[in-house]
């Protein structure tokens, strides 16, 4: 059996990329598969305005560039590629990669979370540039602006609610009549003077061009009648999606396919942990998957000491 490996981290966000700062600091050695289109959703996002220590903001991809190569400083060795399944039938439990094979100890997956996307046409010349998945993230920069939202359950509530902070009016834009989420969201945001409706459309395209984004072809989903909506961003709160699937079922998740931490970080398997979006209903910052990767290459480095070495 070639090299057994104490740790294997699959998954390059900010949480990926601290459990990696963490574990090569702590002398594991681990080896991070960061995945083709590596760093995570902040690779889609503008400037991160909230991560402290930047006083004057960051870039996404500049911070995941930076905290990647923090990991590497230590000697994390990182590797651009997809996981595209796992053994965790056996110890040490098996990653498969291509036609490779490594072998490790313990497992830290750390593979987020993506925002479902409309794939309108035209969306790919716009994600991150009129288009965005994370109002958190990129609201601040539609100050005294107008943008739609589109979904109707309870994140579209909350995002909606959260832009009128900074949008001069927010259109939420759902293709039923009847909304999805719960009813104290649903009221906070009927109540917000800010807020109007387009209930019964659908996104079919989005005007603009590259670089240059100015509303969408809204179809409404009773009559198929088509009208253009000026605006100056839109925010998709469709759904999030856990990116476990390379899991194949062998990590018990929640009835969302969200991993389920059992003790302390470890999941459902001994001496597998996650962190960050992978099992984050709740919170899904930059900061906080960064934290939960701490905590998870403590539990990690722990639960090695106790059970292997
Ligand atoms: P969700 O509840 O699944 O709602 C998704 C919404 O997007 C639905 O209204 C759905 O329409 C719409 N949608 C889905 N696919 C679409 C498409 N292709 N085109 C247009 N619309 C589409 O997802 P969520 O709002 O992200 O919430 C997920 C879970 O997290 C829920 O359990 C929610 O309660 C929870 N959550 C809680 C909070 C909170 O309490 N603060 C905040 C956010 C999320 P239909 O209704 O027609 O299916």
């Amino acid at each position: 059996m070639s090299d057994v490996r104490d740790v294997i981290i699959i998954g390059s966000g900010p949480a990926g990329y601290t459990a990696g700062l963490y574990t090569s600091r702590a002398m594991l050695n681990p080896l991070l598969f960061a995945g083709f289109s590596s760093g995570g959703q902040l690779m889609l996002t503008s400037d991160v305005e909230n991560f402290p220590g930047y006083p004057d903001g960051i870039g996404g991809p500049e911070m995941m560039m930076e905290l990647r190569s923090q990991a590497a400083r230590f000697g994390c060795k990182i590797v651009d590629k997809n996981v595209d399944s796992v053994d965790l039938s056996e110890r040490p439990f098996k990653v498969n990669v291509g036609s490779e094979i490594y072998f490790a100890k313990s497992l830290i997956i750390t593979t987020g979370a993506e925002a479902i996307w409309l794939n309108a046409e035209n969306e790919e010349i716009h994600k991150g540039r009129g288009i965005s998945t994370c109002a958190t993230c990129d609201g601040a920069f539609f100050r005294d602006k107008e943008v739609i939202v589109i979904g109707g359950g309870d994140s579209a509530m909350e995002e909606a609610n959260f832009l009128t902070r900074f949008c001069s009016k927010v259109t939420i834009v759902h293709r039923r009549e009847g909304l999805r989420s719960s009813q104290i969201m649903e009221d906070r945001a009927k109540e917000n003077p800010k807020i109007q409706w387009k209930l019964n459309y659908q996104v079919k395209s989005w005007l603009g061009s590259d670089g240059n984004f100015e509303g969408a072809t809204l179809v409404n989903t009773k009559t198929n009648e088509e009208e253009n909506f000026s605006c100056d961003g839109a925010f998709i709160a469709i759904g999030h999606k856990p990116i476990t699937s390379f899991l194949d079922g062998q990590v018990e998740t929640d009835e969302h396919g969200y991993l389920l931490w059992k003790e302390n970080s470890m999941t459902s398997v001994s001496g597998v942990f996650a962190g960050g979006d992978v099992v984050d209903t709740r919170y899904r910052q930059a900061i906080t998957a960064a934290g939960m990767g701490c905590m998870a290459a403590i539990d990690a480095e722990r639960w090695l000491e106790d059970n292997v070495h």
